[in-house]
């Protein structure tokens, strides 16, 4: 069965001298209203709300572009200095194989190789266009972070070899310090190391160091680090001193006038051990000086390097 539509008058009264007016609405009409009031209602808080969001993702759109752009800055400075540690990197495996090859440690051959331990230019070109161009992605900062690992791990291969090459240097000066190597007093050099006709028996014999003709009194000193070995006094050699450089070496010093030094001190290189003399077999004040090396006489001009 159908509702009966119900009707509602409206009457608007006016002041005494006008008629009054008056409205008959339908229940239906006025249903009819208040849905019609309330959709559009829907529909424009559904608007606002809608145009509420795209501006907020917008202002979010514009935070990300700008986090975006600040990373993008970043990852390019970071891709130059990288660039530039690459090639500090480089210049220090360069230096690394000098430092190897000028020790000794390494054959000059490889020299060709130098350069290879590095991250190569190539490499780093490769890695500034692809952080140029980029937008942000997971790919280029992958590739960044393995460059960056790349360059650790050379860096530390250097550091490692440096670290090596710095203990053999500190061994080499150790040695370089305990080589006789300068002269063992002022003078002019008289018999030298080989065979002679002896001043004495007038015969042949070798003579197995470098005689230093000087005046009496004069300086002589220790041609290296070491330990006084010997001081004594031997009928040929007269006042003898004999220093222990280790690594083999030791030196004699013979027909001294006086010691400055005791058996068992040490000594540093160009210290004063004792003063030329004419003891022993000699004929005029004079140094006698030997060198030997694993207890081989050796021909002491062959060491003196200043
Ligand atoms: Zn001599």
């Amino acid at each position: 069965m159908k509702k009966k539509d119900k009707l509602y008058s409206v009457i608007i009264i006016s002041d005494a001298t006008s008629t009054n007016k008056e409205f008959t609405i339908s229940s239906k009409l006025i249903k009819k209203v208040l849905i019609s009031g309330f959709l559009l209602l829907f529909i424009f808080g559904f608007i606002i709300f809608d145009y509420l969001s795209i501006s907020f993702n917008k202002e979010k759109m514009r935070n990300l572009n700008t986090d975006n752009k600040k990373k993008e800055k970043t990852i390019g400075e970071l891709s130059s200095k990288m660039e530039e540690l690459s090639i500090s990197l480089k210049k220090m495996t360069d230096y690394k194989e000098r430092i190897l090859i000028a020790s000794g440690l390494k054959s000059p051959l490889a020299l060709k190789e130098v350069g290879s331990g590095g991250g190569s230019i190539t490499d780093l070109n490769t890695l500034k266009s692809t952080t140029d161009n980029i937008s942000i992605n997971k790919q280029s900062n992958n590739n960044i972070l393995d460059k960056a690992h790349k360059l650790a791990r050379n860096a530390k291969k250097v550091e490692n070899t440096l670290k090596y090459v710095n203990n053999v240097i500190d061994l080499q000066k150790v040695r370089l310090a305990s080589t006789p190597s300068i002269w063992p007093t002022k003078g002019y050099l008289t018999d030298g190391f080989g065979w002679r006709t002896h001043p004495f028996t007038g015969k042949r014999n070798f003579h197995y160091g470098q005689d230093i003709a000087t005046q009496l009194g004069n300086d002589i000193v220790a041609t290296a680090d070491g330990f006084v070995l010997v001081v004594e006094h031997q009928n040929a050699l007269g006042n003898l001193i004999v220093i222990d450089h280790g690594f083999g070496f030791t030196t004699r010093y013979g027909h001294l006038a006086s010691f400055n030094v005791k058996e068992g001190d040490r000594v540093k290189r160009g210290q004063v051990i004792g003063y030329v003399g004419n003891t022993g077999r000699s004929t005029a004040p004079h140094l006698h000086y030997e060198v030997r090396a694993f207890g081989k006489t050796q021909n002491p001009l062959n060491y003196i390097i200043d």
